[in-house]
C-alpha cells in the first residue's frame, strides 16, 4: 500500500527495527500475544502456552528481545533449580500518535506501544485553513509532546489520522471532501514524513476510526458485527463485519448519509435531493428550529434565537428539549424517526447485534435514541431485531482518539502477509480503559 511505505532515509532506531511494517512469523505472533494478555511469563511458560519446544521457544523469544518488542525482568517463581528470567512486553519499543480531526478542532494524543496514552491535547482549528496549516500544526504539537517526555523523534513509529471525509484507504488520500477545500488528494503522508521520515502514516475516515475504537476498547468490544452511527454536521456508519472494519471496494462503505429518504427534501450539498443527512443531521435540525421560530411556534427556541443573535444549533433544540419545549422535541423525534427508517433496512441488510450512535448530535435527547430505536424495529424483521441493541456510543468523544491509536499500532507489524495482526486485536482493548491517560 502506498501510504504504508518507508522512505529509504531511515534513521538509526529505524534501522534496528528493520523496515516497518515489520513481518512476524506465527510463533513471534502468538508469543508476543500471550505476554501482552498475561503480562509476564518465564520462557518454560510461554512454551507451553504456544505449544512450541524448549529449543524453539529459545530462538522465537532470542527474535523478539532482539528486535526491542520483549525484555527480560526480574526473577519468576523457582520450581527447585535457579529461578528464571520472566519476559515481559516492551511498552517503550515504540510510540505512535493518534489524531482525530474534526472540522473544527483536533484531538491528538501520544501513546506507547501498549496503546497507553501518555499525553493528550485537544485544540480549536480551522479544517477549511488547508492541509498545510493544519498538518503544521499537528507535527508541531507531536515535537512538544515528545520533548515534554524525553521521547526521541525515531522512536515514533506510526500516526493514525482520522478525518472527516471520504478516504481512499489503499492510497490514504481524501477524495472530494466536501467539507475539507484543499484537502483533494493531498499527499499527508509525504507532509509529516518531512519531520518524521521513518513513521508510517495510516489515514481514515474518521467514523470508521470511531468504530475502530469500540471495537477494540468501547462497547464493541465482545462484539463481531456491529455498526457505529456518527450524527454531527453529517451523518456517516462504520461497519465492523467479523470482527473487523469493512471498507468496501474503494474505501467509502457506509456512507449512509446520502441515502434518499424523501423525493421532496431540499437538496444536499452532494446535489441530490432529500438525503438523511440534509434531513436529519445537525444543520437540518436547525434550520427546522429556525422555521418553527418564524412560524411562531415556540416560544422558548425563539428566546434562544434571540439570546445567540439569530443562529440557532442543534445544541439549542437539545436545551429548549430539555426545558420541555414540545416544538423542539417533535424536530428532535422527527430526526431519530428518520435515521431509524434508514438504520431498519441496514439492519435487514447486514443484521449487526449491535448498532452504537455517536457524534455530537447523539446526545440531543433522550427522545432521539428512543425514536431510532422505535423506527428500526417498526421496519425491520422480526429476527434480525430480538437481540439487536441500540445504544448511545458509551466511549463518546474517545472513540475517535482511541480508534485513532490503535489504527496507527495496526499497521506496526504485519502477520504472515496479512495488514492486521491478529494479536493486537485480540489483546488491546481487553484490560479496562486502556485509552485513560497514565502518570
Ligand atoms: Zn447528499
Amino acid at each position: 500500500m502506498k501510504n504504508l511505505s518507508v522512505p529509504s532515509a531511515l534513521n538509526d532506531q529505524q534501522q534496528v527495527y528493520g523496515t516497518l511494517p515489520l513481518k512476524l512469523s506465527v510463533p513471534q505472533t502468538k508469543a508476543v500475544e500471550i505476554i501482552r494478555q498475561v503480562g509476564t511469563l518465564s520462557r518454560t511458560e510461554l512454551a507451553d502456552s504456544i505449544g512450541c519446544s524448549r529449543s524453539q521457544i529459545t530462538s522465537v523469544v532470542g527474535s523478539l528481545i532482539e528486535l526491542g518488542i520483549l525484555h527480560e525482568i526480574g526473577d519468576g517463581k523457582s520450581s527447585g533449580g535457579r529461578r528464571p528470567r520472566v519476559l515481559s512486553f516492551n511498552a517503550d519499543f515504540g510510540y505512535v500518535v493518534g489524531v482525530d480531526l474534526g472540522a473544527t478542532s483536533l484531538d491528538i494524543a501520544l501513546a506507547n506501544f501498549e496503546g497507553r496514552v501518555i499525553d493528550r491535547q485537544y485544540v480549536v482549528v480551522d479544517v477549511r485553513d488547508g492541509p498545510d496549516m493544519v498538518l503544521g500544526i499537528i507535527c508541531k504539537l507531536v515535537l512538544e509532546q515528545i520533548e515534554r517526555h524525553h521521547i526521541p523523534l525515531d522512536k515514533i513509529c506510526a500516526f493514525g489520522i482520522g478525518v472527516p471525509g471520504p478516504v481512499e484507504f489503499s492510497t490514504g488520500l481524501l477524495i472530494a471532501p466536501p467539507i475539507m477545500p484543499g484537502w483533494e488528494a493531498y499527499p499527508i503522508s509525504d507532509f509529516i514524513h518531512k519531520t518524521f521520515p521513518g513513521a508510517l502514516i495510516i489515514v481514515d475516515n474518521d467514523v470508521n476510526v470511531m468504530a475502530l475504537g469500540e471495537l477494540r476498547a468501547g462497547a464493541g468490544t465482545h462484539e463481531r458485527n456491529f455498526l457505529f452511527i456518527k450524527v454531527g454536521t453529517g451523518i456517516g456508519c462504520g461497519i465492523v463485519c467479523n470482527g473487523a472494519i469493512y471498507r468496501g471496494a474503494d474505501g467509502c462503505a457506509g456512507d449512509i448519509g446520502h441515502i434518499c429518504v424523501d423525493q421532496n427534501g431540499p437538496t444536499c450539498h452532494c446535489g441530490n435531493i432529500g438525503c438523511l443527512e440534509a434531513m436529519a443531521a445537525g444543520p437540518a435540525i436547525a434550520a427546522r428550529a429556525i422555521l418553527a421560530v418564524r412560524d411562531q411556534k415556540s416560544a422558548i427556541l425563539a428566546r434562544h434565537l434571540e439570546a445567540q443573535n439569530g443562529i440557532l444549533t442543534a445544541e439549542d433544540v437539545s436545551m429548549a428539549g430539555s426545558q420541555g419545549d414540545p416544538v423542539a422535541n417533535e424536530i428532535i423525534r422527527e430526526s431519530g424517526r428518520m435515521i431509524g427508517e434508514v438504520l431498519a433496512s441496514l439492519v435487514n441488510f447486514f443484521n449487526p447485534s449491535l448498532i452504537l450512535i455517536g457524534g455530537g448530535v447523539s446526545r440531543i435527547g433522550p427522545q432521539f435514541l428512543a425514536s431510532i430505536r422505535r423506527g428500526v424495529l417498526h421496519r425491520s424483521l422480526a429476527l434480525s431485531t430480538r437481540y439487536l441493541r441500540i445504544d448511545t456510543s458509551p466511549m463518546g468523544s474517545d472513540a475517535g482518539i482511541v480508534g485513532a491509536i490503535m489504527l496507527a499500532l495496526d499497521h506496526i507489524f504485519t502477520y504472515e502477509g496479512q495488514a492486521l495482526p491478529p494479536f493486537l486485536k485480540s489483546s488491546v482493548g481487553q484490560s479496562t480503559h486502556p485509552w485513560k491517560t497514565s502518570g
